[in-house]
């Protein structure tokens, strides 16, 4: 990149289309710091005395999510970072996160504490996906519904207060889309309940990456040496929202701004469906006693069709 940085002048060696940045390396980490700042506290996603869940997957984004948090924390020295690892069982690729999450926390001066599948639900996703009988449901479903229950149990068991998710920009407006082509728009407002208004039982999810772009992303990784493992997952083929990603990376590359319009959509139909009369109120899955929209709660029924 030949023009200096927007900010301070000095050789820049990222353009952040959507804002018409050209960054510095230095520029870059500071802004991005501000950004997640500026999230973090727009949302009032964080309290001065929270202990923190913090999602590690070994990739890059809940990589850059420590890194970030790890530097905004400690201005507030009554919290508390947890780093938790959800091992799905998926051989030949988490194995390899979980030794990136290992070296990246132990960089750190964090523990890891390590929860898998097996020991909570008697499966791994590579057994679970070999005894599925309907064919229909992909491995992403059964891994994504697992994982959440299996998320919130361990912040339950380490008695966090909030569990801090790396899912970006890139992540949200894909998955905002589809939930509109599957006909399932409530789930944005689901998905995106705010802190202040979150569902009673379960640990409230935040997202300080929501305004990061998957390039800023890359680009803060890369400047900052950040160890994390970068193959994908061998069911990704199997994810609806890799069919989206081209379509979505074309439409942000053509007019930068469209996935921060996307997710400003999404948080406003939020708004609007959280203060409009429908029931919000879950009721208690009947097996696992957790808060459930039917009777019997996504993963329950989802053992039940497995274990047949
Ligand atoms: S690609 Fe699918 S199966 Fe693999 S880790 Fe992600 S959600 Fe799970
Ligand atoms: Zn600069
Ligand atoms: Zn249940």
């Amino acid at each position: 990149m030949q023009s200096g940085c927007s900010k301070c002048g000095k050789p820049a060696v990222y353009l952040r289309r959507y804002t018409s940045e050209r960054l510095c390396g230095s520029c870059l980490v500071q802004t991005t710091l501000d950004r997640v700042r500026r999230t973090i506290n727009r949302q009032k996603m964080l309290e001065e005395n929270d202990r923190i869940a913090v999602a590690i997957s070994g990739g890059k984004d809940s990589a850059v999510l420590l890194h970030l948090l790890h530097m905004i924390e400690s201005n507030y020295p009554k919290s508390e970072l947890i780093p938790v690892t959800i091992d799905e069982g998926i051989i030949g690729y988490r194995d390899k996160a979980l030794k990136a999450a290992k070296e990246l926390t132990k960089s750190l001066d964090l523990g890891l504490e390590v929860i898998s599948f097996k020991d909570l639900f008697g499966h791994s996703l590579d057994e679970l996906v070999t005894m599925r009988t309907e064919k229909s449901i992909g491995a992403c479903s059964y891994c994504g519904v697992f994982r959440r229950r299996a998320l919130n149990e361990a912040a339950e068991n380490l008695e966090a207060n909030v569990i801090a998710v790396g899912h970006n920009l890139d992540d949200e407006a894909q998955t905002v889309l589809m939930n509109i082509m599957r006909g399932d728009s409530r789930r944005i407002a689901r998905t995106n309940v705010p802190r202040s208004r979150s569902i009673e039982g379960l640990v409230p999810r935040v997202k300080p990456l929501g305004e990061l772009s998957e390039r800023d992303i890359v680009a803060y990784s890369h400047h900052l040496g950040l160890v994390y493992h970068d193959v994908p997952c061998p069911y990704s083929g199997e994810a609806y929202r890799n069919d989206l990603k081209p379509f979505l990376n074309d439409m942000e590359h053509k007019r930068p701004g469209t996935l921060l319009a996307i997710l400003r959509s999404a948080e406003a139909m939020t708004e609007a469906f959280l203060t409009s009369p429908i029931d919000w109120s879950l009721i208690t899955c009947e097996r696992c006693n957790s808060p459930s929209t039917s009777n019997i709660c996504k993963a329950c029924k989802m053992l039940e069709e497995i274990r047949g």
